[in-house]
């Protein structure tokens, strides 16, 4: 199905409307546009997942195993007894509905299943019903009702139009994370071989090679070398990678993306031309290639076998600690699960210490991983930067909070910051959009696929929104932000809801700003677009 129209697209969206049916009577319809693909099954073998077949969501038989209701029961059991927050969560909502209106996908399609209160509900009410002797015994009127096969059809649409982004989190007054439902529903999914293509295949890239696509290590050379001459050509100067260096003092794990794909490409020139200017000793590893991980998506054991890669790598390169690009779900893995999940990291990480500054990152002792922003806002407060704003001139800029990195990591002011020292244009969405209450991309979670098109556009349409509001007052005509699944996702949604705003990284912007000893002038900046004036000055 083509995607509607922008004008088209939330027509139909109604938030006040009563539906006609009860919810529990209500089952979901498989539209083409609003749900993903399931797990190809060479996939989910390799993965070692359980029950590989060949199956589609539209398909009446998902060919679930025969035993699938007991194996689900005895995973809701396992994981009420391992998760604290998940058992309280099943407990304590008192439907106060302070979160109803707060999640991007209800707000997108109207549909009251998409209320985080419900989203919720689906779980608990099999919960209540399977688990509660209230439950057992008065059914619906204590909101419970039984396993059937189409509540599990239900969890999979449902839980994957969810992005865990964690924002009905902050408007609830008990702290109940309905991500973290999410999370858990998805992992008890998969106990019967239910998931998506999209997230699977990217983990099983991460797993046996090392990051999302796959690419092998001399390709990741290759890549980076075709960018080294584009800086080389915009610049005059060639910085090096170095690539597997054992001994280096930093480990730079950044996504993958940031250097295959484009506009992340460029948020890697800058992260290049930053540490070329500092003289860092540093490296790459083509192992640790990917900082994403999509084991989040899948489940806390894939989550844990994909980070534990990144500290493998710091020990066997023995660097002494670990610097992390702009990442979104690397991010939200180091701070919220590595250290109750990995323990202490390789005894060779020393708490990071800025080599230029000397700053010790204190907040990372225990983890020995700083983010590229909290290292670029210290150099930049030190004095320790060049900077010309002027060559980003050409550009009026807001930043989006990804989801991770600032409800998940409390990254607010660093980004923000650098910003403000890099661009002499600068604007913030409206208060309620933005830091804490950030909407989401509407792509996160390993949602960010083609197939599922429609559904990205409607989830992130609140996000448009915002920026279509500082598009207009402002000139708004550039999207920063440090997150790669952002970079990959906002281009789309802003060429469907807000075109003319291109999408870039923060590091990008450091990249054009840096002035380089030794570097030729600069005419344009990375994407090698001219800089404001110099077509003037070159017609002249
Ligand atoms: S975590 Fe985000 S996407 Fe999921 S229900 Fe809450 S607000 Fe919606
Ligand atoms: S805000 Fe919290 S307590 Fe209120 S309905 Fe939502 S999840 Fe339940």
């Amino acid at each position: 199905m083509a995607l509607p129209k922008r004008d088209e697209l939330l027509k139909d969206v109604h938030y006040d409307r009563m539906p006609e049916k009860h919810w529990m009577d209500t089952k979901p319809e498989f539209r083409p546009g609003t749900y993903c693909y399931a797990g190809d099954p060479e996939v989910v073998k390799d993965l070692g997942l359980p029950n590989p077949r060949k199956w589609q969501p539209y398909d009446e038989d998902w060919k679930l195993p025969e035993n699938w209701k007991e194996i689900v029961l005895n995973a809701i059991r396992d994981r009420m007894d391992r998760f604290r927050s998940f058992k309280l969560f099943m407990d304590i909502c008192v439907r106060c509905g302070a979160c109803a209106d707060k999640c991007h996908f209800f707000l997108g399609t109207g549909d009251p299943k998409n209320m985080p209160v419900l989203r919720a509900e689906l779980l608990r009410s099999v919960v209540k019903g399977e688990f509660t002797r209230s439950g057992k015994i008065f059914g619906r009127l204590a909101g419970a009702r039984p396993l059937t096969y189409d509540v599990i059809k239900e969890w999979f649409y449902y839980y994957y139009q969810c992005t865990e982004c964690r924002r009905c989190s902050v408007f609830c007054p008990y702290g109940i994370d309905t991500a973290e439902i999410t999370i858990l529903a998805r992992e008890i999914l998969h106990e019967i071989g239910v998931n998506i293509d999209w997230i699977l295949k990217p983990v099983r890239f991460s797993a046996e090679i090392g990051n999302h696509i796959g690419l092998q290590p001399h390709t990741i050379q290759e890549n980076i070398e075709f960018l080294l001459d584009d800086i080389e050509e915009i610049t005059g100067v060639r910085p090096e990678v170095p690539i597997n260096k054992k001994g280096a003092e930093i480990l730079f794990v950044t996504p993958s993306a940031d250097f295959f794909a484009d506009p992340g490409i460029y948020t890697f020139m800058g992260y290049v031309l930053l540490f070329h200017y500092l003289g860092l000793d540093w490296t790459l590893s083509t192992y640790a290639s990917e900082g994403g991980n999509f084991g989040f998506f899948t489940s806390h054991e894939m989550m844990r076998k994909l980070h534990a890669k990144i500290y493998h790598e710091a020990e066997r390169l023995k660097v002494k600690w670990i610097l992390g690009g702009e990442c979104g779900h690397m991010w939200r893995v180091v701070h919220q699960y590595e250290d109750t999940m990995l323990g202490p990291a390789p005894k060779n990480l020393e708490v990071p210490k800025c080599p230029i500054t000397g700053t010790v990152f204190e907040h990372a002792k225990s983890t020995k991983i700083v983010h590229i922003c909290e290292f670029t806002a210290n150099l930049i407060a030190h004095g320790k930067l060049n900077l010309d704003p002027s060559r980003n001139d050409h550009l009026v800029v807001t930043f989006h909070d990804s989801c991770n990195t600032s409800r998940g990591m409390g990254i607010f002011e660093e980004p923000r910051f650098i910003l403000r020292n890099v661009c002499n244009n600068f604007y913030e969405m409206p208060e309620n959009t933005i830091r804490e209450k950030t909407f989401c991309c509407g792509s996160g979670s390993g949602l960010n696929t083609d197939e599922y098109m429609e559904m990205r556009m409607r989830g992130g349409f609140p996000r448009a929104n915002a920026v279509e509001y500082v598009h207009e007052k402002h000139g708004v005509n550039h999207l920063a932000c440090i997150c790669a699944i952002d970079r990959a996702v906002l281009p789309p949604l802003m060429n469907y809801w807000v075109p003319g705003v291109s999408v870039g990284g923060v590091h990008e912007l450091v990249g054009n700003a840096l002035v380089i000893p030794g570097e030729k002038k600069r005419t344009t900046d990375l994407r090698f677009q001219p800089l404001k004036g110099v077509e003037e000055e070159e017609n002249v």
